[in-house]
Parts: structure tokens; sequence; C-alpha cells
């Protein structure tokens, strides 16, 4: 009997990436004899994950950076060689928009929630009413919702409307592009329920339970809580890239299905290319709403077909410092959906990421598209150029067109977390684990989006495949 092994890993995005890499150590350091086959459907490797480099600016079309308090990013970064190049933000201002103005973030808001008082009393962010709504937050008793809730309904009932439209949603819409009153507290944000559960004022929890600011030193422009590698994040694909066997790559290669063997252990892996792979185990990352497809004996991933995942465009802009009138003290903001804007944030990333831009230039990159408001997404390069050129007129005073504009649409990307989902990712990983043995489902539409949730998510599965090849 054939003792050599195979597993197939499908995507390679981050999360496949990951898996890749880390499965491809251990065989090299246990010499034990699998083979790997990482089958990316397009050209190149990284997925969301991708760097351009033109006329000296470093510009990411998807993600720019990861948490660093997150610790697996780094690692990875690390792992591959890449410590070096590990870089963190520069500290600065950020604000929100609302009705055509620019609000500075109040000092202590952690993810919207005051922490601290003074800024909170003093901003004109909110009305006197809504802040008098949301200092009931002080006497409203727990929540007696016990299973999931939507984000808005837990949020709206704490503080009000006002905070969470003016503060609150613009900043959650920033990580996922979301409907709030649709996006599961559970999924997303579980310790602020954990924090009502247990101090029942959601603004007292979190002022006992953030870490007080550090002391102001000679030198206040401190690092940033967010890193990013200085030659962009495609730096870490190429390098895993580099790392793994040629012969385990499979770019341009669409899997098309997969089927369980009737009468052996095992799987039959169908590609596009007419081709097949015989596995002993797959490493499944690939969005939640193609599993359906890919596994076409079992009903059980239609569960998954419907669940929305919204489409937004990044819109990177170069200018000439000098076209750039008023140098804004800060490194981006968010606008509100009450505003009428079709950018939803936008980043002054010559700022915010120095190293990204050369001297005497400016880079801005902004979002258009979020739940409910995706039809921009669809628009030509042009009208989607010039809709938020027009829209950065009304808040900075830009005297000319920019050098250059990279338009990279992202269609269906953001998967929702919607009401229901932790349950629901629950049951299809109990029903795989029955009906599936040796298939591992990860990335980013099952337990957390951001890069090193990924990245976790691909590390936890290498050694599930391990010890089920070994058992
Ligand atoms: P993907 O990157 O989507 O990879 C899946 C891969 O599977 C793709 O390459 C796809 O081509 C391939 N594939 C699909 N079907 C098949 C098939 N049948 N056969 C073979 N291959 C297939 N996160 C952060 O932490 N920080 C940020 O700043 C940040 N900003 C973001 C900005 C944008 C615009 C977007 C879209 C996301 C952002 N995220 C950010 C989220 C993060 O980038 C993604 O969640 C993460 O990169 C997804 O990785 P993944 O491997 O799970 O999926």
């Amino acid at each position: 009997m054939d003792s050599h092994k195979t597993v197939v890993v499908i995507g390679g995005g981050i999360t496949g990436l990951t898996a890749a890499y880390y499965l491809q150590r251990a065989i090299d350091e246990q010499e034990l004899p699998i083979d790997i086959k990482l089958v990316e459907a397009s050209h190149k490797l990284g997925g969301k994950i991708q760097t351009v480099h033109k006329d000296g600016f470093i510009i990411e079309r998807g993600p720019d950076s990861f948490l660093e308090r997150k610790k697996s990013a780094a690692e990875l970064a690390k792992d591959v060689g890449l410590e070096e190049e590990l870089v963190n933000n520069t500290v600065g201002k950020s604000f929100v928009l609302v009705n055509d103005k620019l609000h500075s973030m109040p000092k202590g808001a952690v993810m919207g929630i005051p922490t601290q008082i003074t800024p909170f009393i003093t901003t004109n962010l909110f009305s006197v009413q809504g802040k008098m709504r949301a200092a009931a937050d002080f006497i409203i008793p727990r929540s007696k919702v016990s299973g999931d809730q939507s984000l808005g309904r837990f949020f709206r009932r704490r503080l009000g409307d006002e905070v969470v439209e003016n503060l609150i949603e613009p900043l959650l819409s920033g990580i996922y592009a979301g409907d709030i009153d649709q996006l599961s507290l559970q999924s997303t944000f579980p310790q602020f329920y954990e924090v009502e559960k247990k101090y029942r004022s959601l603004i007292l929890g979190m002022k006992n339970t953030t870490p007080s600011a550090p002391k102001k030193t000679l030198n206040p422009k401190t690092q940033g809580i967010f890193q990013t590698l200085k030659g962009g994040l495609q730096s870490i694909v190429c390098a895993i890239e580099e790392k793994l066997p040629a012969s385990s790559i499979l770019k341009g290669t669409r899997v098309m299905k997969v089927l369980r063997k009737v009468d052996e252990e095992g799987y039959t892996v169908y590609l596009n290319n007419g081709k097949n792979i015989e596995a002993d185990s797959v490493v499944c990352t690939v969005p939640h709403m193609l599993l359906a497809d890919l596994f076409p004996q079992y009903d059980f991933f239609g569960s998954f077909k419907h669940v929305p995942s919204t489409s937004v465009a990044t819109v990177a802009m170069a200018f000439d410092a000098n076209d750039v009138a008023d140098h804004m003290d800060g490194t981006g903001f968010v606008v509100s959906r009450n505003s009428d804007y079709t950018i939803t944030a936008c980043t002054w990333t010559h700022k915010k990421w120095p190293h990204t831009t050369p001297a005497g230039k400016v880079l801005l990159r902004s979002y258009v598209g979020r739940a409910g408001e995706e039809t921009v997404v669809d628009l030509p390069d042009e009208e989607i150029e010039q809709i938020v050129l027009d829209d950065l007129k009304r808040i900075m005073d830009l005297q000319a067109k920019p050098e250059f504009t990279i338009v990279t649409r992202w269609k269906q990307a953001m998967p929702q977390y919607t009401i229901g989902h932790k349950e629901r990712v629950g049951k299809m990983n109990k029903i795989v684990s029955e009906d599936l043995p040796g298939v591992y489902i990860a990335g980013s539409s099952f337990e957390g989006l951001g890069i090193p949730d990924c990245i976790d998510q691909g590390k936890a599965v290498v050694n599930k495949v391990l010890t089920y090849i070994n058992s």
C-alpha cells in the first residue's frame, strides 16, 4: 500500500498560503511522506492581498495592514524572514465625517464607546439630546437577550441611535462594510456583550477594562497599533511562495468539485483543466458562497450560499503635494451613513504610512461601497474616480486632478457575519467532521476576516490535517 499522502489546499489567499506554509514546514522538519498541492484559481497568489508599486508609491489594492495585538501575522512575517520589514503606522488624529463636517474622534472612544467623559461631553459630534440618551447607559438594565442579536440592536439600546449612527456605525462599517442591524454581535464583538453582562453599563465596563493611555512622553508621536510590511503586504505572499516547492503550486487552476470516494478513503478533486487530484485530506479556504458548488454531494453547505458578502472598491489617488492645498492634521476619516457622500472612508496614506509615498507627494486611499450602497462598485473607473474626487473636494482643497488613480473592485468580498453566524459555522464544522473526514474549511468567511484571524485559521488546520493523516 502507498504510504505517501496528498493534501490539497484550495485557494491561495492568506488562509490557504498559511496552511500550505506551516504544513510544508512540518513535512520538511519531520520528513513526512506528504505532498501538498495548493490550487489557486487566479494567476497569482495572495487573494485579497495585492500590492502595486508605481512611480515610487507602494499601493495596497486590498488590505493595507493588520492589528499588531493579534500576534499571528507578525509571527508569520518573522517565520518567512520578513521581521525587519515590519513597520507600524504613524499615530495621528482620525475623524468622522457627519453632515459635511469632519469631527475629531472623541478621545478615549473604543469602537465608539466612550471611556472618558469630558471629550464626549465637549464633542460637537452629537446633539445634547444624543449625549443625554447615551448617558442612559448608566442606568439601563442588562439586555434580556441571551442568544445572538444584531450589533445595531445592542448598541442602539445601550447608547441610542445618534451615537450609533454618528460614530459606532461608521467605525464598524470601516471593518465589515456591513449593515449594523444585520451583523451578529456574538461573531463580531462578543466582548461587548460580556462587558454588559459583567458591568451592566457599557461605558463603565469599557472604562474598567480599557488600559489607560500611556503617560505623555517628550515625543508623543508613538507607534500605532497597526503593522504592515515596508515593501507592501504582498511581500509576505511572495516569501511564502518562494518557500513552497514550485511543483506544489497550481496557479490559474480552478477546483470545480470535490467528491468523496465511495469504496475507499479520500477524495477526488476535479480541476477545470480536466485533470483530477486524488487527495487524502482537503483544506478548503474559498469564500462561503462557493462551498455548495464545490461539495455538490452535501446540501448542508447550501445554508451559506445566501449569506451576504458586500462589494467594495478601493480608490488610490496620487497627487503632487502642491496640489493639495490644505494638509489635514490627521491620518484619515470614516463617513457616517447619514452624510450625503459616496465614499465611506479615506486614509491619508502618506501620513499614516509615510514609507509608501515619495517625498513631495500625497497618497489618498478612499473606499466606496457598503451594505445597501454597492451599485457604485459597478460603475466604470472614470466615473468612480470622479465621484470620489467630487466627495474629497467637499472636504479638502484639491487643486488638480490626481497624477494617477488606481481603482480596485472587490465584488462580494466582505463576508457578512449575520445573526446566527457562530451557530451556523459550528453546525457546518460538526457535519463536515462527521461526513467529510479529513476535509477542513477555513478562511475569512468563517472565524474572523482580519488577516491575523485568517492566519490563525490556516495555522489551526495544519495540526488537524497532520493528526488526521497520522490516525
Ligand atoms: P481570499 O483572499 O479571498 O482567498 C481565497 C482564494 O481562493 C482566492 O485567491 C480565490 O481566487 C481562490 N479561489 C476561489 N475559488 C476557487 C476555486 N474554486 N479553486 C481554486 N481557488 C479558488 N483585513 C485586515 O486585517 N486588515 C485590513 O486592512 C483589511 N482591509 C481589507 C480591505 C479590503 C478592500 C478587503 C476586500 C479586505 C480587507 N481585509 C483586511 C480582510 C482581509 O484582507 C481578508 O479577509 C483576507 O485577506 C481573506 O483571506 P482568505 O485567504 O480567507 O481569502
